[in-house]
């Protein structure tokens, strides 16, 4: 069921606990991870609550999805981010549609959104998306790919590359999950340290960490955790 404002408080402010005891663990200050509500497959009420809440922003798997809801939304401010693959033919739509495209994971499509933002005059922020836990079933560049394509990247004038996003694959146990997580997210968080280092860039947003493994993505550096099912229920 679909929660009400009130309920979506309660879900919201203990995910919000989660984060802040995840941070207590790993020694951080808990304003350095931001909550991105994932509001993909409810209604528009969901991004209207997140925004009431005072939440940045929201993310959503689809661009179709995004542009049909989006103009409904009561809160202009909001921001909208697109965390689903992306096929590059929808370029376009995405970069009108979004504030930011977290799923760029090639060169082919680093080629058609800077085109798309040059047409529409405006600098996409993107993050860029890396398969960090070598699962075959996800989207994402291949770890070794990623040094080049994120140097690619920065020669894109219109497209502003703010750091790094990862999805940890699933094990058949919930101990080897937790494991494909912690090996996961310290993969992202080390080779962004690598290559803000040999690059001389911050590359400072790691988004990784859902629902079910904020911690161990906290623990290893995550500044953005996306949270669909723990705030709005199961889709
Ligand atoms: C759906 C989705 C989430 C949210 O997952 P929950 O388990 O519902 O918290 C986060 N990231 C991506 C890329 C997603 O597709």
């Amino acid at each position: 069921m679909f929660p009400t404002y009130a309920e979506f408080v309660l879900r919201a402010d203990a995910v919000r606990a989660q984060v802040a005891a995840a941070c207590a663990a790993a020694g951080r200050d808990p304003t350095t991870v931001e909550l991105l509500a994932v509001t993909k497959t409810h209604p528009v009420a969901a991004a209207d609550f997140a925004a009431r809440y005072g939440l940045r922003a929201v993310g959503e798997n689809r661009v179709q999805e995004a542009a049909e809801k989006r103009p409904l939304c009561a809160a202009p401010a909001l921001a909208w981010e697109l965390i689903g693959h992306l096929q590059s033919n929808k370029s376009k739509l995405a970069a009108q549609h979004f504030d930011r495209v977290q799923s760029v994971d090639s060169e082919k499509l680093l080629n058609h959104l800077d085109r798309a933002a040059a047409e529409l005059g405006k600098v996409l922020p993107i993050l860029f998306q890396v398969n960090a836990g070598n699962d075959p079933a996800k989207f994402g560049a291949d770890l070794a790919d990623t040094p080049r394509l994120v140097e690619f990247a920065r020669t894109k004038k219109n497209l502003r590359l703010d750091g790094l996003m990862t999805i940890a694959p699933l094990g058949s146990t919930p101990a080897e999950t937790a494991e494909h997580a912690v090996r996961t997210f310290t993969n992202l968080r080390t080779l962004r340290d690598d290559l803000a280092a040999r690059l001389g860039v911050p590359l400072r947003e790691l988004s990784m960490g859902m629902s079910s493994d904020l911690a161990p993505a906290i623990a290893a550096g995550s500044t953005q955790v996306r949270v669909g099912s723990a705030l709005y229920g199961a889709r």
